[in-house]
């Protein structure tokens, strides 16, 4: 990936003239079954772009409580947007049913819900894959309708939808379910090269051919414009031909760790669908962040998904050597807290 990244053709991003990030943007528009594709910095400021296209000061954004969107992006919807996140259904996933209540609610002055905002895999559910058709047993334990359904009623309702998929790739090896399809359901999506696909920065928001012109004009004025970026479009570029596939490998791994690391009497491990493990303290003598300390301490880089859930994010970084060491590192720093 250094190699290619030192090796790029360049061009001034600025200017659209950049053919690396052309490129790149090309093959994921294809990828993800859309027109056009603008290639951004972050995740984060391609789903902002996604509230300031489709919605105005005033408007609402309907998702779940526990989205991204919602609670780790510095409640930049409303700073940068004037638009209100309207919480609704379970932590990890909503209803048409819940959809509609809240639509119900619009004359009395309740903001619009002009967005309907789904993400997949479901970050703070330590990475569940939401499911595109349904119902399954597990939605329904998980209190989520299927994609498709969530956005059939936004569409046939006038709303747009955006599809947060900056943990989709690992949605489409575990479900085996091809990317275009699961961005099907959304008018735009977004998704990260930088987490399970190992570049070092860059996301891509993909849409109709208008909408993403008006997006490459709001880059640049949330400060996204970065000039020779097709260095880093250039890692992208790798990840696609590389690492995408791979991402099996990390599932595998994520649920050996639980596997590993469930016995331990401190917290419940649920098994994960991806690369996320999230340990549920149950015990009352302590909380996530006393365990994350130690741990920490003793190299397992982890962190407090919310305040009783210990959050291990397997990546390209552990192979199984790796992750041995690990799980017997953590095995062996929380029996010592017991202790
Ligand atoms: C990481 C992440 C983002 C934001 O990506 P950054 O590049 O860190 O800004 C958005 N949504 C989800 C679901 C994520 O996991």
């Amino acid at each position: 990936m250094r190699a290619a990244m030192a090796a790029a053709e360049v061009g001034d991003d600025c200017y659209g003239d950049d053919p690396t990030v052309l490129a790149l943007e090309q093959r994921i528009a294809e990828r993800l079954g859309k027109p056009a594709a603008v290639f951004v910095p972050t995740g984060t400021m391609a789903n902002q772009i996604a509230v300031r296209l489709h919605c105005r000061p005033g408007d609402a954004v309907a998702t779940h409580p526990g989205a991204h969107v919602r609670i780790h992006e510095d409640a930049s919807a409303a700073a940068l947007s004037g638009a209100q996140i309207m919480p609704i259904g379970a932590r990890h996933g909503y209803r048409v049913d819940d959809l509609a209540a809240l639509a119900a609610e619009e004359a009395c002055g309740w903001p619009p819900v002009r967005l309907v905002w789904l993400e997949n895999t479901v970050g703070d559910a330590g990475g569940a894959v939401w499911p595109l058709v349904g119902p399954t047993p597990a939605q329904t334990a998980a209190g989520v309708d299927a994609m498709a359904d969530i956005s059939l009623w936004a569409h046939t309702h006038g709303r747009a939808v955006h599809l947060d998929g900056a943990r989709l790739w690992n949605a489409h090896i575990a479900s085996g379910v091809t990317m275009d399809r699961l961005a099907a359901v959304a008018d735009t999506v977004s998704v990260a090269l930088s987490k399970g696909l190992g570049a070092p920065m860059g996301s891509v928001l993909a849409g109709p051919v208008e909408l993403i012109e008006q997006a490459r004009r709001v880059k640049h004025s949330f400060g996204g414009g970065f000039r020779q970026a097709g260095v880093v479009a250039a890692a992208g570029l790798f990840a696609l031909d590389h690492n995408v596939s791979r991402l099996a490998d990390d599932h595998r791994r994520a649920r050996l760790l639980a596997e590993a690391i469930a016995p331990l009497p401190c917290w419940d491990v649920a098994t994960p669908q991806t690369n996320l493990v999230i340990a549920r303290v149950a015990a009352p003598w302590t909380d996530a962040e006393s365990l994350c300390a130690p741990l920490r301490d003793n190299g397992v880089l982890c962190y407090p998904n919310v305040a009783r859930e210990v959050r291990f994010a397997v990546h390209m970084g552990i192979d199984d050597d790796a992750l041995a060491a690990v799980a017997a590192a953590i095995i062996a720093t929380v029996t010592d807290l017991v202790e």
